[in-house]
């Protein structure tokens, strides 16, 4: 399949604390979106409850340019939820998603449409390289994808963030997956589809600073696998297995020494260390347990995922 008629292009942008690189960012947006024949591109900025003066540089931005919408949320939300606030927000023929920072070049933009044209319904930023990110944040990123694969779903691909090109098709089957837990990367590979990669670099921070600090971005990698795999759940399971199995062969011992040996008062070791590993084993086994019961809470209180306070440049829209 070819895509070969003039289409509309949405570019979602959310955007939390970014004053100092939105203006920049902007500009390099819209000269990606002028520069793409036959689209016609709207970009979409959401505010994910910025504190600093993000939301009124937008406002001025969307004010002389009429290619702009903004979704400003009531408080911050999250990126994915952000992301998601853009998703359902847009409605053109394929939805390009990018950070706000400049780290993924939008002119990459131009060769995901290009791919998506030729029939990609999925067209994902491949990370080749990540230039300014510190050898701890690769390795530990290099990390999390790995065991992703291996606990969750193998077919989330490696080095890949949320910087993406979705076909319209695809944005509105991930609409009507209701989860809380929103681990976008791996949403779109659930819905199926053809996926196409293609390869980039990855550039340090335009300005500002990061919005993950580690404590941000292990919690985000924890979801990621407790909402992807329930093989914890299963691990738990083998250990408890092979703990007991363990029990029993002191249990024949205890047994042993009640039976054939006199006088001393063996032992106490081997109790205190029972004890103990079984108590660490029963903690970190409820604790798994808990991850699981707490994201059920969180479903079953269905809330919704995000609140919008405001939306600016929609009425503009045919
Ligand atoms: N972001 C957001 N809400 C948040 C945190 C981040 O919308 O609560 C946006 C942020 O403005 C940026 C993108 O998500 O456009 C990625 O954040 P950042 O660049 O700080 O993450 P990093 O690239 O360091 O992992
Ligand atoms: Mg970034």
């Amino acid at each position: 399949m070819t895509r070969t008629d003039p289409c509309t292009l949405d570019i979602v942008v959310p955007c939390f604390n970014e004053e100092a690189v939105i203006e920049q960012t902007h500009q390099r947006l819209t000269a990606v979106a002028q520069g793409m024949a036959a689209v016609q591109a709207t970009l979409i900025y959401v505010d994910d409850g910025s504190r600093d003066g993000t939301f009124l540089k937008l406002r001025a931005i969307a004010a002389r340019d009429s290619r702009v919408r903004i979704v400003a949320l009531s408080r911050n939300f999250g990126h994915q939820y952000a992301l998601t606030a853009g998703l359902d927000a847009s409605t053109g023929d394929a939805v390009a998603v990018i950070d706000a920072d400049l780290q993924d070049p939008p002119e990459v933009i131009a060769h995901m449409v290009a791919r998506w044209r030729e029939g990609a319904d999925v067209v994902y930023g491949v990370r080749a390289t990540r230039r300014g990110e510190s050898a701890f944040k690769r390795g530990t990123a290099h990390l999390f994808y790995r065991l992703l694969q291996t606990l969750g779903n193998r077919e989330i691909p490696a080095d890949v963030g949320d910087f993406r090109l979705l076909d319209r098709r695809v944005v509105d089957a991930m609409r009507t997956l209701p989860e809380r837990d929103r681990f976008l990367r791996g949403l779109v590979v659930w819905v199926g589809f053809r996926h196409e990669g293609v390869a980039y670099e990855r550039q340090p921070r335009a300005a500002g600073q990061t919005k993950f600090p580690f404590g941000r971005m292990l919690s985000f990698a924890l979801d990621g696998i407790f909402s992807f795999s329930t093989v914890p759940l299963r691990l738990v399971s083998y250990f408890g297995f092979f703990v007991s199995a363990l029990s029993m062969a002191g249990i024949v011992y205890a047994f042993y020494i009640k039976l054939f040996t006199v006088g001393v008062v063996p032992g106490w070791a081997a109790q205190w260390i029972g004890t103990l590993f079984l108590g660490g084993v029963q903690l970190l086994s409820l604790g798994v347990i808990g991850e699981y019961v707490g994201r059920i809470y969180g479903e079953v209180k269905s809330r919704p995922l995000y609140v919008v306070k405001e939306r600016i440049g929609f009425e503009r829209q045919a």
